[in-house]
């Protein structure tokens, strides 16, 4: 089965998602641990929560995505930043506990001039602050395309973070199609060289959830801006390809395309035709 859904909001609460997300065809759903440019985090209300999680059980959903505001810059050159990044970190993965067995990710962050090396050492030793090995939560580094002085636009970026993390098994990648692709990774002629380079790099088993997003843009623009699946520069064959990729086919996918929800479920809809199931095909 295709485990698919699509970035929602939370503001209506954590059962209200969870049944958005089965209106829209959904077995999955991402939503912002806070508003995405940042502040205060929603209180949590012991029985909504228990209800989504009764709600995931019976419906079979697949694992859900806590998305960090884009706000939360590990690596940025103010301490001040820095500071509050981490303390994000920490009330974030805190509050994820409430949820045991999901995934938590985020954008590894910009060095705003500090160079990429002394980037990647900030987003670790934030990251050995804040992991404690009991977390029942799965971290995730986001792949990046690259815009500005953002870390993550290379597989080695996120292989040189996860080798200086001590509890390595609470590391993930989040790969994001519209990322990778205008970070230069031809996604759309060569899916399976990229993804023996992921496995070569970081590891394919690190690899724990796909954003679905169509570039506006060309391969290596390094722009990062999201088109609704097909109408971009991958195209909807390339993201047949991709929902059916034997490393791939059955990761949790998310979509992070400009829609409404009314775009997301016919979205869901076309990705859940081009899935070949193979429970259909005993072998
Ligand atoms: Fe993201
Ligand atoms: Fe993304
Ligand atoms: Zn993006």
């Amino acid at each position: 089965m295709l485990n698919i859904g699509s970035h929602l909001s939370i503001s209506k609460g954590f059962e209200a998602i969870g049944r958005q997300a089965l209106e829209i065809g959904a077995n999955t759903f991402q939503f912002f641990t806070r508003n995405p440019r940042g502040g205060a985090a929603r209180k949590i209300e012991a029985a909504d929560v228990e209800n989504l999680k009764v709600l995931m059980q019976e419906k079979g959903f697949s694992q859900i995505l806590a998305h960090a505001p884009y706000t939360m810059n590990l690596c940025s050159a103010k301490e001040q930043t820095r500071e509050f990044a981490y303390n994000t970190l920490v009330d974030d993965l805190d509050r994820m506990e409430c949820l045991p067995g999901n995934l938590y990710n985020f954008h590894p962050g910009s060095h705003t001039g500090q160079g990429i090396d002394t980037g990647i050492s900030q987003i670790a030793d934030a990251l050995n602050r804040a992991l404690k090995p009991e977390l029942q939560t799965t971290i995730l580094l986001e792949t990046m395309a690259g815009k500005g002085s953002e870390v993550g636009s290379r597989f080695e970026d996120l292989r040189a973070i996860i080798d200086l993390i001590e509890y390595k098994d609470l590391m993930g990648v989040c790969l994001d199609t519209c990322h990778v692709f205008d970070a230069g990774y031809d996604i759309v002629n060569d899916l399976d060289g990229v993804l023996s380079e992921f496995d070569r790099v970081i590891g394919i088993d690190r690899l724990k959830a796909v954003h679905l997003n169509d570039s506006m843009n060309y391969l290596g623009c390094h722009k990062d801006r999201h088109e609704k699946i097909g109408m971009g520069g991958i195209g909807i064959e390339a993201f047949e390809r991709i929902i059916n990729h034997k490393y791939l086919r059955d990761l949790p996918f998310f979509l992070e395309t400009p829609n409404e929800i009314e775009g997301y479920a016919e979205e869901i809809a076309l990705l859940k035709d081009k899935y070949i199931d193979l429970y259909d095909y005993p072998f």
